[in-house]
């Protein structure tokens, strides 16, 4: 390897992996002239060990790179499960699909994410196909086949297992969407659409071609109104628009975007002013977004949909179909769930530790998990009488005050309900009490606390979550030994003593909504919104910022710098 080249390697390791005091030590051996690589190269030592902890983590998505990029403790052997190699930055697949962002500038092999962790970490290409709860196994296959054709199968025992393997795309079993459609979830698919949209650009320039067929060969469809739907459109109007019309000019008049969405709005899960803003941005921009269309069948060349509102069913041409109406469960996940006895549930179900109920070393994160959020209401009777310490059947403002923290740690729905009515803490909720000193009783103590399960909703299926999840569990297997003996989460209401750790909480950070035409529309905490170009570059910046390593921000930053100057490249390879 060239010096440089192995330099600049070694440096942005460097930069991604150690602390910041470990950085300046690194300018400072460079400028004194030298021993950088000899200090990145030395792994610290570990002696006689009382035996491991083996742990088993599924994926390599958002939620188990996050996991494994914030294990600290070395009581742990792990061992990595995934179909792919990689980490891939998925919130910008669809800037992958145009070209404005290259692939490979979006992934980064987990190998380098884990290698100077200094925790022992090792990764197997396979796919988990079983888990055997029973004898605490898995059951994986490798993914690529032997020149035999069969595929390479083994088992891996676990003490802990963290089930990170997302969801697929769902298609609601809709006829000929698995056989026709595209889809917008991995990083090949995201090529696959991006040669797609070459080609048939190709094949409408040829000469023998009548225009009804250019019409038909330009016709895309993009299915589902959701955040990716819509940054997909944009992004595709954009490249039609700003690169391919002046390559192609002929085509441009024949080109038409339509998404289809069963639903009222567009981008329905943020506020109604991005919704309005969103659809009149598409309507300005001849993107026809059709509501209340609702998709029952797609073939080689048209899509059917319902119309809600008459019944109608309309059929249109299409050169291509983008389908991206949300996820559900892999099939291993629904396998899995049948043997936990979790019948109809969209997701596996976890308490609020992360840990799927029915089990007590399994756990699960991000989007093929789901939080089972118990209902205070559930537990009313039980929090009452372990907070009565006197059993007087009242509480008193002492033994009120003692049981507080507990249930706002235990049900974070009383916390969004203190703050959505403007109430400081949870003594304004039993104001009666407070003010006069009197006591409450069972009855009232209901009362107060009957509106906050009304606040509780499932967590979003997004890459915030996810990783928020991933860097929770870390920090909770960091710390098991110590929580063992000082646990620090809230009273078991249901059981004696404390819970080990504080439950999950998520803090949500905002939402973007890329637009197109360098306009994107934020949703920021407190429902704060922002829309425009200043928000794109809003958009730039946490996008850089949330890299994974520092080769990939500056591949995705010298991507967005290739396109200002010289546009997407449109060659078909
Ligand atoms: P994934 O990231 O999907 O990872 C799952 C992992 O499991 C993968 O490594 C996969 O290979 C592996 N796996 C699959 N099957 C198996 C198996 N059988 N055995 C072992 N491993 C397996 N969220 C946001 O917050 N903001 C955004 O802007 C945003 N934009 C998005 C744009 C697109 C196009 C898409 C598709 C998603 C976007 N999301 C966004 C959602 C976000 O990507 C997901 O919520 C997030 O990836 C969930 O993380 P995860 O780790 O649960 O699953
Ligand atoms: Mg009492």
């Amino acid at each position: 390897m060239r010096w440089s080249s192995r330099f600049f390697h070694t440096a942005s390791r460097v930069f991604n992996e150690y602390p910041s005091w470990s950085k300046s030590i690194l300018v400072c051996t460079v400028i004194s002239g030298g021993g950088a690589v000899a200090f990145c190269d030395a792994k610290p030592e570990y002696g006689n060990e009382p035996p491991k902890k083996k742990v088993v983590v599924l994926g390599t998505g958002w939620a188990g790179t996050s996991f494994l990029k914030n294990m600290k403790s070395n009581s742990y052997d792990i061992h990595v499960v995934s179909p792919r190699n990689y980490f891939a930055f998925t919130p910008l697949l669809p800037s992958v699909t145009c070209g404005t962002v290259e692939a490979r500038s979006v992934v980064e092999p987990i190998r380098s994410i884990t290698r100077t962790s200094g925790v022992n970490i090792n990764f197997s290409e396979a796919e988990c196909y079983k888990i055997d709860q029973k004898n605490n196994k898995v059951f994986c296959r490798a993914v690529k086949e032997k020149n035999s054709g069969e595929r390479e199968e083994f088992s891996i025992d676990y003490d802990y297992l963290v089930i990170a393997m997302g969801g697929r795309s769902n298609t609601f079993n809709t006829p000929g969407v698995e056989e026709h459609a595209h889809f917008l979830k991995e990083v090949d698919e995201a090529l696959k659409i991006r040669r797609k949209v070459v080609e048939l650009f190709e094949r409408a320039s040829l000469p023998s071609l009548p225009v009804e067929e250019k019409k038909k060969l330009l016709s895309f469809v993009v299915v589902g109104g959701g955040p990716t739907g819509v940054e997909f459109s944009a992004e595709l109007h954009d490249f039609v628009h700003e690169d391919l019309a002046y390559l192609y000019p002929e085509l441009e008049q024949y080109v038409n975007i339509t998404l289809l969405e069963a639903g009222d709005h567009i981008l329905n899960m943020f506020d109604q002013r991005i919704t309005e803003f969103a659809e009149h941005k598409f309507a300005r921009d001849g993107i026809n977004v059709k509501l209340g269309s609702m998709v029952v069948k797609v073939g080689e060349n048209e899509i059917t949909s319902k119309e809600r509102s008459t019944g109608e069913i309309v059929t249109m041409p299409h050169g291509m179909v983008v389908w991206s109406t949300g996820i559900g469960a892999r099939p291993e996940i629904v396998e899995f769930m049948k043997q936990l006895g979790q019948i109809n549930r969209r997701a596996l179900v976890t308490d609020e530790w992360l840990r799927v109920e029915g089990s007590d070393n399994i756990y699960a994160l991000g989007d093929c998990a789901t939080i089972n959020q118990r209902m205070v209401m559930e537990d009313i009777a039980v929090i009452f009488s372990k907070a009565d310490k006197n059993n007087s059947g009242k509480l008193d403002l002492k033994e009120f005050k003692d049981v507080v923290d507990d249930i706002i740690e235990r049900y974070p729905q009383v916390e969004i309900y203190l703050k959505k009515n403007q109430m400081k803490d949870m003594a304004s909720l039993l104001k009666k009490s407070q003010e006069s000193g009197i006591t409450v009783d069972i009855e009232y103590f209901k009362e107060a606390l009957s509106k906050v399960d009304s606040q509780m909703k499932n967590l979003p299926a997004t890459a915030q979550v996810a990783a928020q999840q991933g860097v929770y569990l870390a920090d909770c297997f960091n710390r098991m030994e110590l929580c063992e003996r000082y646990p620090e989460g809230p009273l078991r209401f249901r059981g004696v003593g404390r819970h080990r750790f504080r439950p999950f909480r998520y803090k949500h950070l905002g939402q973007f909504a890329p637009l197109g035409g360098e306009q994107t529309a934020a949703q920021l905490p407190g429902d704060w919104i922002s829309i425009g170009q200043s928000t794109q570059w809003l958009w730039y910046s946490v996008y850089t910022s949330k890299q994974v390593s520092w080769r990939t921000r500056f591949l995705v930053v010298g991507d967005w710098g290739r396109r200002f100057m010289f546009g997407r490249d449109s060659s078909q390879i």
